[in-house]
């Protein structure tokens, strides 16, 4: 069992994953860092951490694991400075939603410590951030993805996996590339979709009366553009060839589409919609 476990960023994922811990025996103490003590103090103040360092020699000295759940763009400023800190046997993982780029952040300073580096990403999120919006239960029957590869200690992955699974996870495995292109088709495209679809309409003249007479469909399609704009930001940075080749295909497919319509090509239009529907009705979870 893990001694004390340390929470870089304890926003929506790192205080949701405290949360969840806190009602497992997994940890002894977790300890939160960040660079807003408010925040922290806030997170001490819900229960959702057992206390907080502001430094981070401090914070990390005896730390049996450490999970980053920054932003992206934060990445290479927490990597840069827990290295020096970070003892030798210490476990790290973090949640950042590309991993490729985690990854090439990570190796200059952790070096040969890397073996007890396991990336990872929880597939479970709310368009809320912050503590405020952390729940036990947000990992309750979600997976989440590890990526490590042939030089990952055993160790160190068992005992991520262990943590998530404590937390109410799945645990899968595979491949930091492999990774980046699935989440690519399945978040982050639909995220820049979403994103997409309301700004347009917002400029069209008519854009009052549009969202007035908006129901249901559009808003399950809109939900996810009311997440944070910095961290789809951060994401889309970070994962730039893996969004772009799935753009792509999607963009040469709505072309496709576009001209069934001009052309009113009944039999294209049916067979897509029919070919989606039926694959949508396999495939996701209602
Ligand atoms: P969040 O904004 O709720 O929390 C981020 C936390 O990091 C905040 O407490 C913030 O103060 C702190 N922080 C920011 N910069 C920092 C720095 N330089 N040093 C220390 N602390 C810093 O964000 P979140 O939704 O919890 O996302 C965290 C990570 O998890 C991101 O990498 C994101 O890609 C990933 N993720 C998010 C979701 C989601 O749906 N929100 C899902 C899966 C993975």
């Amino acid at each position: 069992m893990v001694n004390k476990l340390v929470i870089i960023g304890v926003g929506l994922i790192g205080g949701s994953l405290a949360r969840a811990l806190k009602r497992t025996d997994f940890c002894q103490s977790i300890i939160g860092y960040g660079r807003d003590a408010a925040s922290l103090e806030k997170a001490v103040a819900l229960n959702v951490i057992d206390g907080f360092e502001l430094d981070l020699a401090i914070a990390l000295k005896d730390a049996d694991m450490v999970l980053v759940a920054v932003p992206l763009g934060a990445m290479d400023a927490v990597f840069s400075s827990i290295a020096p800190h970070l003892e030798s046997n210490t476990v790290v993982t973090d949640a950042g939603s590309a991993k490729a780029s985690v990854v090439a952040v990570a190796q200059p300073y952790l070096g040969e410590r890397m073996s007890n580096f396991v990336p990872g990403h929880p597939i479970a999120g709310t368009e809320n951030s912050g503590v405020e919006a952390s729940f036990a239960e947000l990992y309750n029957d979600r997976r989440v993805i590890l990526t490590p590869d042939a030089t990952t200690a055993l160790g160190a992955l068992q005992l991520v996996k262990r943590m998530w699974e404590e937390a109410g996870a799945t645990v899968e495995e595979m491949s930091v590339e492999q990774h980046d292109e699935v989440l690519a088709a399945t978040s982050h495209l639909p995220h820049l979709l979403a994103y997409n679809l309301i700004d347009t309409l917002i400029n069209l003249d008519s854009s009052e009366s549009i969202f007035r007479f908006s129901a249901g469909g559009f808003r399950d399609f809109t939900r996810i553009a009311s997440s944070n704009p910095q961290m789809w930001h951060d994401i889309f940075i970070a994962n730039r060839q893996g969004v772009l080749t799935v753009l792509d295909q999607y963009m040469a497919d709505l072309a496709i589409l576009r001209k069934a319509i001009d052309e009113s090509d009944s039999q294209y239009l049916l067979e897509v919609f029919m070919r989606a529907k039926s694959a949508r009705d396999r495939h996701v979870i209602k």
